[in-house]
């Protein structure tokens, strides 16, 4: 058994601060690493980029990012469309395009699904990012990305693969598009918060006239008469149900405070939703 690189990114720990993109320019550009990569050009290439997503609606907002990059996948597509073995797994994992054999495969580009490939067209060659293999293999220990990241959202790993997918199941990660088969290196914490939706919404109670926020409201969601989520409403009389599959449907939520109780419907398609006051009668 050898052991394999692999990369950890936690969705909630990435704060959009871009020092993670500009040390994978740093490293790149201008400067060739024969074997591994040739120079990145100053413009339009991000073999580390990062992807935004908004979810809610106001006032309950949110916007998460993610890093994303070359997956070093096990069953690469690249490699598949690659000629001349242009495209080579090391042992370690590690997916690495070679800069002279690629000269000119275009079809590498458009091979792989997640558009982590970018066309070099003053060198006519494919690029993606290298896992920081040039270091890693002048004795590394962590990628430049993860270095510089001041929340601490990169964590990479050199382990065997059973090793990897216990820590997979123990910490809940996940992949990149995993219906597409082809056995990502890298993972994600906390992916929901890009792919999956959430409801809210804000509990009100009438206090003598006044209306006031309902804090300790219990709030249980039901999908066809079956619970499927729970929470409290917190000071402000606000609660968030997280992890609801986009385009799941009719769910009932049903409020129910020291003084009342609300019950309402709604659909939830392929956005969070936000369901408003609720008031407690
Ligand atoms: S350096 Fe870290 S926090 Fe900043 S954008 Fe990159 S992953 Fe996010
Ligand atoms: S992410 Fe794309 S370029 Fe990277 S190994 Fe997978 S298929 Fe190849």
């Amino acid at each position: 058994m050898s052991r394999k690189w692999n990369m950890i990114v936690d969705v909630e720990r990435c704060d959009n601060c871009r020092v993670c993109f500009l040390a994978v320019k740093d490293e790149h550009n201008g400067n060739d690493f024969p074997g591994y990569a040739a120079a990145q050009p100053a413009q339009g290439h991000k073999w580390l980029d990062i992807v935004r997503k908004e979810r809610g609606a106001y006032p309950l907002v949110e916007a998460h990012f993610m890093p994303v990059m070359c997956n070093h996948c096990d069953d690469a597509p690249c490699m598949k469309a690659a000629k001349n073995g242009a495209v080579t797994r090391r042992p370690d994992g590690i997916v690495i395009i070679d800069p002279e054999k690629a000269k000119g495969q275009r079809q590498i580009v458009e091979a792989c699904p997640y558009g982590a490939v970018y066309w070099n067209e003053e060198r006519q060659i494919p690029q993606a990012w290298i896992f920081d293999a040039h270091l890693l293999d002048a004795g590394w220990t962590q990628t430049r990305a993860e270095q510089c990241c001041p929340t601490g959202a990169f964590r990479s790993l050199q382990v065997e693969d059973a090793e990897m997918q216990r820590i997979r199941a123990e910490e809940g990660l996940e992949v990149l598009q995993p219906e597409l088969g082809t056995k990502p290196r890298v993972y994600y914490k906390n992916l929901h918060l890009m792919t999956q939706c959430f409801v809210g919404g804000s509990v009100a109670v009438d206090v003598n006239g006044v209306e006031e926020c309902a804090a300790g409201a219990s709030v249980v969601l039901k999908q066809g008469g079956r619970e499927v989520g729970r929470t409290t409403t917190d000071v402000f009389g606000e609660w968030k149900i997280d992890r609801l599959p986009p385009g799941s449907g009719r769910y009932q939520v049903e409020v129910t405070g020291k003084t009342g109780r609300h019950v309402a419907e709604f659909d939830l398609g392929s956005e969070s939703r936000y369901l408003g006051v609720m008031k407690l009668a």
